[in-house]
């Protein structure tokens, strides 16, 4: 894994390979290049002992020609100003590849959560919702989860928002339990699509994900989902890591099982229905035919990805692959369905979260789960076809032309201000 390449620059190189393909003005390149605006605060917060303490909080609104600002909140010690911008542009790309009607944010807070208390997260989640409240709205920005936040964070930041702006406004953040107005299928979303994307991929291919062996390094929310759908449809999970450690069966291993056992122990290290353990590194370069990295940016580098044997990756993860590790991957004609289509279910089923509370009216895990899997495979085919048409290196290039034309369109038909 490399930590020394700067996720922000990496976006901005992905926009730089995209535009040389469209006709875009220079001085528009800049403004699809770096953030509108960006809150970057302090957030002061009672510890049990009663001391306080104070850490730093970002939130990042990249753009919003298309519609509202929309991206998750991540707590991690790795959060940084141009890990939230980089995350934030991500997100106004994966909206309009996907073609859903939001801008892009991001936010996160850096602290390693494992220190605190769920008494001291919810205070700290508490301070940081007071904070976000006049930049954050159903018509502004919608935040959502991200690593190490989920429905219990999300639930938190929607009481305080409707306390302090004294009304009901489910809409206001996605990814909340069913009985505080989330939607079904929105836990599975992001590992569904991966799926859903990496299925489309081998059939593009001539092949079927049913004859796949897969290894997925990450075995948070969106990895663990995507081995468990990965095995419904018949593929076999032959490898699963997380931060502590992985492990390895030649014949597959259940996904399900492993999931038990991190959930009982903190890890998937150690799992009995394994043959035995794996680096992350080992796991990241083993022959298989499908690789997901579902953990945390820059994942693969150059160097590793000289020794990546899958045929097919699909990015559960934002940002995994450096833009070195693509050039080589390209060059060896491994197909990578980018982020920006893979793991964009999240954002689609937050979407249909927001449209429901918007509505007052609930659908059913089928209905989302029909919808999703529409848009992301007419997202799908509308890669391919820019791919083909402008004989493009390869689907990450294609995600970006087709979404940043679609954002310079809302932008040209909006007009410049003078
Ligand atoms: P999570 O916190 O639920 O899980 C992260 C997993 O990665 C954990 O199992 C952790 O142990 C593992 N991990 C961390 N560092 C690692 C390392 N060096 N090697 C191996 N494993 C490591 O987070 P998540 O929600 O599953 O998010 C994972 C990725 O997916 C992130 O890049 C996130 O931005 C992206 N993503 C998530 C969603 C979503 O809806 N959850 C949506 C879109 C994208």
């Amino acid at each position: 894994m490399s930590n020394e390449v700067n996720p922000f620059e990496s976006l901005q190189e992905q926009i730089d390979d995209a535009a040389v393909h469209l006709d875009v003005e220079d001085g528009l390149v800049e403004r699809l290049k770096n953030p509108e605006r960006i809150l970057e605060t302090n957030l002061t917060f009672e510890r049990d002992d009663g001391g306080l303490e104070t850490v730093r909080a970002y939130r990042s609104q990249f753009n919003g020609d298309r519609g509202p600002y929309k991206g998750g909140i991540r707590y991690h010690p790795g959060v940084t100003r141009d890990e939230v911008k980089a995350l934030s542009g991500w997100m106004v790309y994966k909206c309009a590849t996907v073609g859903i009607p939001y801008g892009g944010g991001k936010g996160g807070i850096s602290i390693d959560p494992g220190e605190y208390s769920e008494d001291e997260l919810e205070r700290l989640t508490r301070s940081f919702a007071k904070e976000l409240r006049p930049i954050i709205g159903e018509d502004r920005d919608i935040p959502a989860p991200d690593v190490n936040t989920g429905q219990r964070e999300m639930n938190w930041i929607k009481d305080t928002y409707e306390t302090l702006e004294n009304t009901t406004e489910p809409g206001v953040i996605t990814g909340k339990n069913l009985d505080s107005g989330g939607s079904e299928g929105r836990v599975e979303a992001t590992g569904r699509s991966t799926v859903l994307a990496a299925r489309e991929a081998f059939e593009y291919l001539g092949r079927d994900i049913a004859d796949a062996t897969v290894a997925v390094q990450g075995y948070g929310n969106a990895g663990w989902i995507t081995a468990k759908l990965a095995d419904e449809l018949g593929a076999t999970v032959v490898a699963v890591s997380d931060s502590s450690g992985g492990v390895y069966a030649e014949d597959g291993l259940d996904p399900v099982a492993a999931k038990d056992h991190k959930r009982e122990t903190g890890s998937v290290a150690g799992f009995a229905g394994a043959d035995g353990e794996i680096s992350n590194d080992e796991l990241l370069t083993l022959d298989v035919e499908l690789l997901v990295p579902a953990a945390l940016e820059n994942a693969i580098d150059a160097d590793l990805a000289e020794e990546v044997s899958a045929d097919v990756i699909s990015e559960a993860a934002n940002g995994p692959l450096t833009p070195d590790a693509d050039d080589v991957l390209t060059d060896e004609d491994v197909l990578v369905v980018p982020d920006i289509l893979a793991n964009a279910g999240g954002v689609t089923v937050s979407y249909f979260e927001w449209v429901q509370n918007r509505q007052r009216f609930y659908w059913s895990e089928e209905k989302v789960n029909d919808e999703l899997e529409t848009i992301i495979v007419d997202a799908f085919d509308d890669l391919i076809a820019a791919y083909e048409e402008k004989d493009l290196a390869n689907l990450r290039t294609a995600a970006y032309v087709v979404a940043i034309q679609r954002v310079m369109d809302s932008y040209d038909q909006a007009g410049t201000w003078p």
